[in-house]
């Protein structure tokens, strides 16, 4: 049987970058688990009347580079792993992306779409009140993530200044631009991957502008990569799903036909004129590009031989298994690893944590630009090591082991100088 936890598959590509780079023993020994794990048990009344007790989880997987940082996720099979993994990915990607922060996440067992508005208001609030001694603008930063939204930083920010009695809109990430959000933070997930897709497709020759596209999700990231990806690019997006199901059409499908598809019938599976295809359809279509964009375990064992893209931009967190990375390796498809590709996110929610600090706002051109910057230079820093392994030592190895040796070395250096080894 394939190994779908994520957790374990994070200790074990942790593991297999470590074998590579000669990882010193003790640094390893400490990178293998998180530092603090947090479950919390709280109540929340719903709109009938009735008392829910939600469990939620905060993890502090390192903090040897800064304070902890990462999203929450509101998931219905959300698992104290899949928290652990999530936690140990942002610390590789805040590293990658050599900024001041450790790795964190969180998450709450709950069905967010079954939720009114009202009900979302107090579990957020609630969940702050619970891992309120957890957090802090020097602590630990959540954010958003997968059915968590900017109205939600907004009211999580709220409880949290309540709680420490004075305003503290560093706390939290992904707010809206009226309490503290930061230009261009809404979008630059997806923006940040069009920067590495950018300089792949430079790499390996292909023409964005006649690029096939399947995007797998249609949330924070896969929709806001669906708009961008047509308007940088001029590539035409075949396919595209939701958690309900997918649509394919030989002929491109269009941006503002597929949210009022989303609107009006809950799922773009529904859009008019195409086929109707399932999420695994998706993932194996005629295509060059593919972009992940949903959840974790997507590519597997049973279909990295099917897939046909010669790129594989993982936008979603942890799209791809143990075993499909080897398969894709050996099939020489170009496959970016999530905590590259995805890093945008969190990059700008570091400029707006640190806007936030200094009271002073950047226009959109800035964060763009900045954002740019950093996350090309990761891209190149990475190949760039893959290239010195093959060359100077004859490895031959993954994207992703790239970026993890850069990233670990970083924390490492990090703990050794802080004296935990
Ligand atoms: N949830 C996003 C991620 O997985 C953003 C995290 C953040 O901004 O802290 O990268």
């Amino acid at each position: 049987m394939e190994e779908l936890n994520p957790f374990i598959i994070a200790q074990k590509q942790l593991d297999e970058a470590a074998g590579i780079m000669d990882l010193d023993k003790q640094a390893h020994k400490l990178l293998r688990e998180p530092m603090q794990i947090v479950t919390v048990n709280f109540p929340v009344k719903l709109d009938n009347g009735e008392i829910n007790v939600f469990t939620g989880f905060r993890v502090l997987y390192n903090h040897a580079r800064g304070p902890g940082k990462g999203g929450i996720r509101f998931h219905p099979s959300e698992t104290i792993d899949t928290v652990k993994a999530l936690a140990a990915w942002m610390t590789w990607k805040c590293s990658l992306a050599n900024i001041p922060f450790g790795g964190a996440k969180g998450g709450v067992i709950c069905d967010a779409k079954k939720m009114s508005s009202l009900e979302l208001e107090r579990l957020s609030r609630g969940y702050i009140r619970a891992v309120g001694r957890f957090i802090g603008p020097k602590i630990d930063v959540p954010a958003p993530d997968v059915y968590t939204t900017p109205q939600i930083m907004a009211w999580m920010m709220d409880e949290y200044s309540k709680l420490v009695g004075h305003e503290e809109a560093g706390v939290i990430t992904g707010k809206p631009e009226e309490v503290g959000g930061s230009e261009g933070r809404f979008n630059s997930t997806a923006m940040g991957a069009m920067y590495v897709l950018r300089e792949a497709a430079k790499k390996t020759g292909i023409d964005l502008k006649k690029a096939k596209v399947a995007i797998q999700g249609f949330g924070n990231a896969g929709m806001f990569a669906f708009d961008l990806v047509t308007k940088l690019f001029g590539s035409k997006i075949v396919a595209i799903s939701d958690s309900i199901g997918g649509t394919y059409s030989a002929n491109g499908l269009n941006y503002d036909k597929l949210i009022k598809t989303k609107e009006t019938t809950g799922s773009v599976s529904n859009y008019e004129g195409a086929s109707k295809i399932t999420n695994e359809q998706l993932l194996e279509s005629d295509i060059d590009i593919l972009i992940p964009a949903a959840i974790e375990n997507q590519i597997t064992g049973d279909n990295a031989d099917k897939i046909k893209a010669k790129v594989v931009l993982e936008l979603a967190n942890g799209p791809v298994t143990l075993a499909a990375d080897k398969i894709l390796f050996e099939r020489k498809v170009m496959d970016l690893p999530d905590f590259l590709v995805n890093s945008g996110g969190v990059i700008v929610s570091y400029f707006e944590w640190v806007q936030n600090n200094y009271g002073y706002y950047w226009p959109l051109e800035e964060v763009y630009s900045k954002l740019n910057e950093i996350i090309t230079k990761s891209f190149y820093d990475t190949i760039k090591v893959q290239t010195d392994y093959s060359s100077s030592k004859n490895k031959k190895i993954t994207i992703r082991d790239s970026a993890y040796i850069i990233a670990i070395d970083r924390v490492a250096k990090a703990m050794k100088a802080r004296g935990w080894y």
